[in-house]
């Protein structure tokens, strides 16, 4: 998570959305991990962060428009992975099964711009699991809708039953393993608000 946090320096800062750092990984104990090593970066050292193979790195914005980190992670992995068509490697599909995912915030339920959101986007990739600060949860996710529903409906005041993001609820159902990590929540909320006031 903390490999995540250094992503969301290299987002470009937006009055209107918040940055955001994600990471798709195969973890040390996983069975792919010794065919994939050969071809992906392990965590850098002192992040604290377990040992694992960076699959793909993705921060808010980082491919041009409204984009998304978990989205850019799944993307930057993909072609990665495209590239490496000529060493025969084991088919996509079951990297993605034993893949895991670090974001520094929920991941979208909606995008307010079209296309699929990134839960939906982690679910239809079927990755393994999701870790997410604990406090995404909370007073994050009601401010991005807030300045979403400000953004779609100037000056209306958030109703409610509007303020839920599904993220969490979307990987669930979808599957996926959620798990909190705990102690990082003032420095994802910072680095999230990064460039607003
Ligand atoms: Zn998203």
């Amino acid at each position: 998570m903390k490999h995540c946090l250094q992503l969301t320096l290299s987002c470009p800062v937006s009055p209107t959305a918040f940055c955001v750092g994600s990471t798709l990984f195969v973890p040390a104990l996983s069975p792919l991990f010794q065919t994939l090593r050969p071809h992906f970066h392990t965590f850098p050292p002192g992040t604290g962060d377990p040992a694992g193979l960076i699959l793909g790195d993705g921060y808010s914005r980082q491919i041009p428009g409204n984009t998304h980190a978990e989205a850019n992670a799944l993307a930057n992995f993909r072609s990665r992975y495209a590239e490496l068509a000529s060493h025969n490697l084991i088919p996509i599909e079951t990297v993605l099964r034993e893949a895991e995912c670090y974001a520094t915030m929920e991941p979208c339920s909606v995008r307010t711009s079209g296309g699929p959101s990134c839960a939906l986007e982690l679910v239809r990739a079927k990755v393994r699991a999701v870790y997410l600060v604990s406090h995404s949860l909370s007073s994050l996710r009601i401010e991005r809708k807030v300045l979403i529903q400000k953004l779609v409906h100037q000056g209306v005041e958030e109703p409610p039953d509007f303020v839920q993001c599904e993220g969490v609820r979307i990987l669930e159902d979808g599957g996926i393993v959620v798990r909190r990590v705990v102690g990082l929540e003032e420095e994802c909320l910072k680095a999230a608000r990064r460039g607003r006031s």
